[in-house]
């Protein structure tokens, strides 16, 4: 593993790091998960990211992980870097969603409990609440890390804007920013439209989600939908709509590219985001340990020529 600085921070992550969105709920097999987590630290990752709602149903991946936490790694809490975030639906009622200090502080409080930590090593706003004061928001960032329940903050899907804006409130107030966690793959550039120069400009780390467009940059569609893939779970974010023809023929195309770069499709597109130095860590998900181990070869290779970043494009652009 190569462990890379986030921003201008004291702290440096893992280059690819593990999400647990989906695969770590209560409709998962606890024994399934337990080896991938083993072998993600076992290779070298320390970061482990959460959030309130994640499992089905939601927070069951907290509990599962804080279970796991404790039967296995509790010596090791020193090695790991544990996030969660709060800013989705999470419970009933006005307090239970988007940005209020009601919400995050009682949220966060949850996760605690769930995964039985005294803090977490980054708490994020999970997303923009355009109706709460910006600056309710980030104090009370800035009071989770004053509380100890928190070592360092971070905000996600947060446009460059209003990120500048965050981060000079978060600066001021003495919490500088740690992190930015957006959506980025090949299929989907917004961040290189200003939001990654903003994260430069700042000293602010990031750390990309779906970097596999949630598997569809990867060969596992090739051929249809596997029983087992999560196009094919009701509860699964990815929906079958989302492979068009459209999507197939440029899958099939990077695939092919990636054969002639001796990468799998996975590999690949996790490299092409790793080679802008901008990027702190990759943030994955797995159903497998087979899969993280196949993700993870990745960063033998983290260098393209030109001709091959043209080709890239010119498949993205259809
Ligand atoms: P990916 O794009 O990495 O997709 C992961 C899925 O791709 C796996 O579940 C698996 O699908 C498939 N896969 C992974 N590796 C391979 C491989 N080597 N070969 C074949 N298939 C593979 O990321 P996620 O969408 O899971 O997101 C990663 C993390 O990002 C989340 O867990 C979460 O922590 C974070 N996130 C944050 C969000 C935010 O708003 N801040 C939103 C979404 C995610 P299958 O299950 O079908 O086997």
């Amino acid at each position: 593993m190569t462990y890379r600085r986030c921003g201008k921070s004291g702290l440096k992550l893992p280059a690819v790091s593990l999400g647990l969105w989906h695969n770590f709920g209560f409709v998962d097999k606890y024994a399934q998960f337990r080896t991938t987590l083993h072998t993600a630290f076992d290779q070298g990752i320390t970061h482990f990211d959460l959030a309130n709602n994640y499992g089905p149903p939601p927070g069951s991946a907290e509990e599962n992980f804080g279970k796991l936490l404790h039967a296995d790694f509790k010596q090791h809490r020193d090695e790991l870097i544990i996030s969660t975030k709060a800013g989705y639906t999470m419970w009933e009622g006005p307090y239970g969603d988007w940005g209020s200090k009601k919400y995050l502080v009682a949220s966060l409080d949850q996760s605690l409990k769930r995964m039985g930590l005294e803090y977490v090593d980054i708490f994020y706003h999970h997303r923009p609440d355009p109706e709460t004061p910006l600056e309710e928001t980030m104090r009370t960032l800035d009071l989770v890390v004053r509380q100890g329940k928190a070592l360092y903050v971070g905000i996600s899907n947060y446009p460059p804007e209003l990120a500048a804006k965050a981060f000079k409130i978060l600066r001021e107030l003495g919490t500088p920013c740690l992190i930015h966690q957006p959506k980025y793959s090949m299929f989907e550039r917004w961040v290189e439209d200003g939001l990654l120069d903003t994260l430069e400009a700042n000293g602010v780390g990031c750390i990309p989600f779906s970097p596999l467009a949630q598997g569809m940059l990867t060969g596992k569609y090739l051929n249809g939908i596997p029983e087992d893939s999560r196009a094919a779970k009701s509860h699964g974010f990815l929906k079958k709509e989302a492979l068009t023809e459209e999507k197939l023929k440029q899958i099939r195309a990077l695939n092919d590219l990636a054969i002639t770069r001796g990468q799998s499709l996975a590999q690949m597109a996790l490299s092409w985001i790793l080679k802008d130095p901008r990027i702190t860590s990759v943030l994955v998900g797995a159903s497998s340990s087979e899969q993280l181990l196949d993700s993870l070869k990745c960063l033998k290779n983290l260098e393209f020529e030109q001709v091959e970043l043209d080709k890239i494009d010119q498949i993205l652009r259809g």
